[in-house]
């Protein structure tokens, strides 16, 4: 199978199917935490095509139905309460991956993806940082993402739960920004590191006019995007002066030990018309 996986059962796993239902009480098992698996993907820098940074992204291989992506599970594992469960364990999964890196002397940080219900669960700040001195690592390596939509649900109360960790050190990241509705005013007020345009927003870019990377960059932000899965999109994105980059192009996701190796071989650089592809 291809590290993309494939997703031929989202479609079908409807509110009360069967296949749904099966999936649920799969996910209830303590054994499916041995099918989990995280990929990492390559967040790579414009100007140098340094790599700082890996987002982790879950996977399930399901004994019968082989990779599901996050889209089979997650909204699955949100509305059966196992979220929280599904979320810990990648971040645990992804802080001790890191820590690994640097000890081989990898200077690469990583990313992790928080759902909205996350921020429902006290303690959050206590049990990331609790991860992070267990394994040793600098809070500055992690960043964690959160949707615009899910951090502009209730603004407060997601800065009061993440204000501990984002002190410490750990960076915060709007996800899929460019989506949601947020006002500027919004935007300015949350005590994100950094905005990570959407992958929509990126594909639309090369035809509209793009404004989302100097509204970050005024804002002081660091400014990704993701979704980056041609060569013109790249040139016009490191034209526009975004800071990092993440997508097809650059490299899928991958299990550790494909992206560690791709990580030793960084800088990457763009593909030119005539070099294969890497
Ligand atoms: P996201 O955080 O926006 O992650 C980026 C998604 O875009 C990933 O899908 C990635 O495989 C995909 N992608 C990367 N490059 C390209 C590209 O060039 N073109 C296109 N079309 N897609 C690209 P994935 O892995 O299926 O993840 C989907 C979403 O699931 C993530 O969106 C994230 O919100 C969520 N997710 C993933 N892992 C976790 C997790 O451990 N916990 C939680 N709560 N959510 C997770
Ligand atoms: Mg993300
Ligand atoms: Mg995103």
């Amino acid at each position: 199978h291809s590290s993309r996986g494939h997703s031929v059962y989202a479609a079908e796993i409807d509110a009360h199917s069967p296949a749904r239902l099966t999936l649920l009480a799969d996910l209830r098992r303590d054994s499916c935490r041995d099918q989990f698996e995280i990929h990492f993907q390559p967040e790579v820098e414009f100007a140098t095509g340094r790599v700082r940074r890996a987002e982790a992204l879950a996977r399930w291989q399901h004994p019968e139905l082989g990779l599901l992506l996050p889209r089979d599970f997650i909204p699955l594992a949100e509305a059966g309460n196992l979220v929280h469960q599904v979320t810990r364990w990648a971040r645990e999964a992804a802080i001790q991956a890191c820590r690994r890196w640097q000890r081989h002397g990898l200077e690469v940080g990583v990313s992790v993806n928080l759902s909205p219900r996350d921020l429902r669960e006290a303690g959050l700040a206590q049990s990331i940082a609790a991860t992070l001195a267990a394994a040793g690592l600098e809070p500055r390596w992690l960043t964690i993402e959160i949707t615009e939509g899910s951090l502009l649900a209730d603004p407060d109360h997601a800065i009061a739960l993440l204000r501990p960790i984002l002190e410490a050190g750990v960076g915060l990241s709007i996800d899929d920004f460019g989506t949601g509705y947020s006002s500027l005013s919004h935007m300015k007020q949350l005590p994100a590191s950094e905005i990570k345009i959407d992958r929509n927003f990126v594909h639309e870019m090369t035809r509209n006019e793009p404004d989302a990377i100097e509204l970050g960059h005024s804002f002081g932000r660091q400014v990704v995007a993701e979704g980056i899965e041609d060569l013109p999109t790249w040139n016009l994105l490191a034209s526009l002066g975004c800071d990092l980059g993440q997508g097809f192009l650059i490299s899928p996701p991958l299990d550790e030990a494909a992206a560690v190796e791709w990580m030793r071989g960084a800088p990457w650089s763009p593909p030119t018309g005539r070099s294969r592809r890497r």
